[in-house]
């Protein structure tokens, strides 16, 4: 039996004209939930574990509304809020989350309450064209000033960018005639599973994604890359698509882009540049020229909610030939017919409703400008470099490479400690950290091996604080060492975070 709703007075939840009283309360309520939460005295997490956490959402009747948005509030700061992560405090430095820029955040207001649509001119007018012209000034800064005929796309992320990517790049080479089950891909052993998945989704087969070697840098290798276009020709398959990754979810490396873009020419492969992690770089005044090469790509993801600082969700992909969008077009009698009156987005895009998230962006552009969001990017890629210089310095610490953009991976090693020992030390070492809610870093594998990975994106955060987060890691780590080596079990609610990662 569930108890029947409380009583309310019909449609006052219903946002309209002669409803804004509960619609600025309900704003207002939130804004101030958040801005209430947001100060948890420098700790990113408070060590909720996977198990609480679960058990407290899947308590919550949901046929038994609490009638009032006050009380629903107070529900969800037990359920979640007061546990979230907050990407804003400098000892949070795991994955690619970005602290928010604010005009952003006013901009999300406006796109929820609106509700505009991006599909069609009919269902969002003058937002059709600020998304257009977002997409312009990124293709300006992506192909120079120059280059005419450039279009492109907002989606959900880096993930659907790449998938519109790789989908015009099959369907350019079906085009020209190429066989589908004879195309295959070229792309780093560094790129994102994006990718792999792509090459699913796009019914050519994990086996159509070729992973090319890298370079002592990460990035990869032009000379491998010429080899396995060779290998492909050789063999008869068709390179359909070069991808080459600006800024790897790891190590931040830049492939060459000129060399791959070079090559990708010769052998008439598709040029699809990944980046979702340095496009950042189109906006700094002083790194720009880390991307050199690529206006020659034929595609280009562009994650704005990684290095521009944009609220999820905040993506685009670019291209150089707008034509070669056509490949997902298809015309509905009821929304864009052949013979369409106005303009519109539907025929470029993947989705059909779609979120007005290029007002985030634009908002940001127009109250602070693009300076002030690559000062931001630069400011984290310049902590990293001194905060690399830490961990070199520090006996016990082993730092993978020097970083390329705003990540550090490295590893806790002291002296005594060896192989496999030290993949479970780090393992632990980063779940114990969760559970202080002191710091929170990422983890991943340096050929097999488990590292550490500190993404840094606050461009509040000094290396002060940093060397703070460094000097907790080793104490901690210390700690659990002589665990290690005394044999005692490790405390239980770090294997619960290990387990629920998993
Ligand atoms: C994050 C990332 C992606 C995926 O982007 P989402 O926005 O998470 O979907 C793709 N490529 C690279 C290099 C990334 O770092």
């Amino acid at each position: 039996m569930t108890t029947p709703p409380p009583q309310q007075p019909p449609l006052s939840q219903l946002f309209h004209h002669d409803n804004t009283t509960s619609y600025l309360d309900a704003v207002a309520l939130g804004a101030r939930t958040v801005a209430d939460h947001l100060d948890r005295g420098g700790r990113p997490a408070t060590g909720r574990d996977a198990r609480s956490a679960a058990a407290r959402v899947a308590a919550v009747d949901l046929d038994a509304p609490l009638g009032d948005a006050a009380s629903a509030v107070e529900e969800l700061s037990r359920l979640w809020l007061q546990d979230t992560v907050w990407f804003h405090e400098p000892a949070y430095a795991a994955h690619l989350n970005c602290p928010v820029a604010v005009p952003a955040l006013l901009a999300e207001v406006l796109i929820s309450s609106v509700n505009a649509s991006l599909d069609t001119f009919d269902q969002s007018v003058g937002a059709t064209f600020i998304e257009r012209h977002l997409v312009d000034w990124t293709a300006g800064r992506i192909h120079g000033p120059d280059h005419v005929g450039g279009d492109g796309i907002f989606t959900s992320g880096g993930t659907q960018s790449n998938l519109q990517g790789l989908l015009l790049a099959r369907d350019h080479a079906l085009a020209a005639g190429a066989p589908a089950d004879r195309l295959r891909i070229l792309a780093s052993t560094q790129a994102h599973f994006s990718v792999q998945k792509a090459a699913r989704l796009l019914g050519l087969g994990d086996a159509a994604v070729l992973g090319v070697p890298i370079d002592a840098g990460r990035r990869m290798d032009p000379a491998a890359l010429a080899r396995a276009l060779d290998g492909v020709a050789a063999a008869g398959d068709v390179p359909m698509a070069v991808v080459a990754t600006a800024g790897t979810t790891d190590f931040g490396a830049i492939d060459p882009l000129p060399e791959l873009a070079a090559l990708a020419r010769r052998h008439g492969a598709w040029l699809h540049v990944d980046a979702a992690y340095g496009g950042g770089l189109l906006a700094s005044r002083t790194r720009r020229h880390l991307l050199a090469g690529i206006e020659h790509a034929d595609s280009v993801t562009v994650d704005f909610h990684k290095t521009w600082f944009q609220p999820v969700s905040a993506s685009a992909l670019v291209v150089r030939d707008g034509a070669t969008l056509r490949h997902v077009t298809w015309h509905a009698d009821y929304l864009n017919p052949k013979d369409a009156a106005h303009p519109n987005q539907v025929d470029k895009s993947l989705q059909t409703t779609r979120r007005f998230d290029a007002l985030k962006l634009w908002m940001t552009l127009r109250t602070m400008g693009a300076d002030t969001v690559g000062d931001w990017f630069d400011a984290a890629i310049d902590l990293a470099a001194a905060v690399a210089e830490r961990v070199a310095a520090a006996p016990d610490l082993e730092l993978a490479a020097p970083p390329s953009l705003s990540t550090v991976v490295f590893r806790y090693a002291p002296a005594g400690v060896d192989g496999a020992h030290l993949d479970a030390l780090n393992t632990r070492l980063r779940a114990a950290l969760y559970d202080s809610g002191r710091a929170m870093v990422a983890a991943t594998k340096v050929d097999g091996r488990t590292f550490l990975k500190l993404t840094l994106l606050n461009p509040r955060a000094d290396v002060e604080q940093l060397a703070g987060l460094l000097d907790l890691l080793r104490e901690t780590g210390a700690g659990l060492a002589a665990e290690l080596v005394v044999g005692r079990p490790p405390r239980q609610r770090a294997l619960h975070l290990v387990e629920a990662v998993r």
